[in-house]
């Protein structure tokens, strides 16, 4: 048997955007960007899969830009607020993915401007009267940026409450929604944010393209320079077959949000309870008590000689799991994340992360493994 419970860092495609990209491939090839038959045709296919993830959001649809990825979409968010909004002073968080992380260091070095971290409890909890002090000594210009859903511990931003508190003292927000995006509820009508940014091969879509929302009132201007594709805010041919790939799966996963969320949420329990009988002192990193995401599950198992290289151990055994970030898998060392959570360097932290494709069967035969192995 080959279990896969590594759903945070990538999907599979659902077998309904394998249609629609083969269509694609099969039948579109023109560039969008021509004016004859083939090239508006194309354009009328990419105009379609903006409405659809517009739609989805609640956004109008010139507030939505196709990106290759999240990554460049949370690049693209930060520089131009840097550069074009006048931002001089952003606060985030230690638990932030990479893409925010490295992307800060680098503005810093820059551009004058200061970069500050909320504290993160041992769950990853921002503390939100932490950023309201901030925020109430703001003299210039400020953006706050939190992600939505911790991508290696699954807590989940109260992102309505922090959204009214930027409101509230007149700041922009950004936040990297990638591992949220189709599996926890966001309309930007009812949550106000500046910017937000997602990846499709997170959500059953392919990989290599993403997209970017920029609230209306933000005029910011493009940090790649050519054509005049996506309203010239972001040049470079479309990558046509991600696009219609990606709309396709978020109109697929939000159809079945809710459901999916119970399901996700039963097998997880299930997974954590069948743990904990193997191993009663394994902890869970995240928030369990108040906001959390189901979709993922990290076990920070004792230290033992047997739960060494367990990820590496359970791949063998036909289980393919995270030890960390999909980004930073392979690299036996304690995450920024875990350092800031605080975790006991000791303990083997190993991320599960679920679907809707997820059987308990898969869950059985997992569990079956790491008895053995542990
Ligand atoms: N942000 C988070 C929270 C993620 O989990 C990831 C991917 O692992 C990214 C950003 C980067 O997304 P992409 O693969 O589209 O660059």
């Amino acid at each position: 048997m080959r279990v896969y419970l590594d759903y945070g860092a990538t999907t599979p495609l659902a077998p309904e955007v394998i249609d629609v990209m083969h269509d694609v491939m099969k039948n579109h090839f023109g560039n969008p960007s021509s004016i004859h038959h083939h090239g508006r045709k194309s354009k009328a296919l990419i105009e379609e899969a903006r409405k659809t993830i517009a739609t989805f959001l609640n956004a109008s649809i010139g507030e939505i830009f196709f990106t290759s990825s999240a990554t460049e979409a949370n690049n693209m968010a930060l520089h131009c607020a840097v550069r074009d909004l006048n931002v001089k002073r952003i606060i985030s968080s230690p638990t932030e993915h990479h893409c925010i992380f490295h992307t800060l260091d680098a503005l810093v070095k820059e551009y004058d401007i200061t970069v500050e971290y909320l504290e993160v409890d041992g769950k990853g909890n921002i503390d939100y009267a932490e950023l309201e002090n901030k925020l109430k000594d703001s003299s210039v210009k400020t953006m706050v940026s939190l992600m939505y859903v911790n991508n290696e511990s699954g807590t989940t931003l109260d992102i309505h409450k922090a959204s009214e508190i930027c409101t509230q003292y007149d700041v922009l927000f950004h936040s990297d929604t990638v591992q949220g995006i189709g599996k926890l509820p966001l309309d930007v009508q009812e949550t106000k944010l500046s910017f937000l940014c997602a990846s499709a091969h997170k959500f059953y879509g392919p990989k290599g393209v993403g997209f970017i929302y920029i609230n209306g009132d933000n005029q910011i201007k493009p940090i790649f320079h050519g054509g005049a594709q996506e309203r010239n805010m972001r040049a470079g041919t479309e990558n046509l077959i991600g696009i219609v790939g990606m709309a396709k799966a978020i109109e697929l996963i939000s159809e079945i949000r809710d459901d999916n969320f119970k399901k996700v949420n039963d097998l997880r329990n299930y997974m954590k309870e069948g743990l904990l009988k193997i191993e009663p002192n394994i902890l869970f990193l995240g928030n369990e008590n108040t906001m959390y995401s189901p979709y993922i599950l990290n076990a920070l198992f004792p230290h033992s000689p047997k739960s060494d290289m367990l990820s590496m151990n359970l791949d063998i055994r036909g289980i393919s799991a995270s030890s960390g970030s999909a980004c930073s898998s392979g690299v036996e060392q304690q995450t920024h994340v875990l350092k800031a959570m605080k975790v006991d360097p000791s303990r083997k932290a190993v991320r599960f992360s679920f679907s809707h494709l997820t059987s308990k069967e898969e869950l059985d035969f997992t569990l079956s493994q790491i008895a053995e192995i542990v």
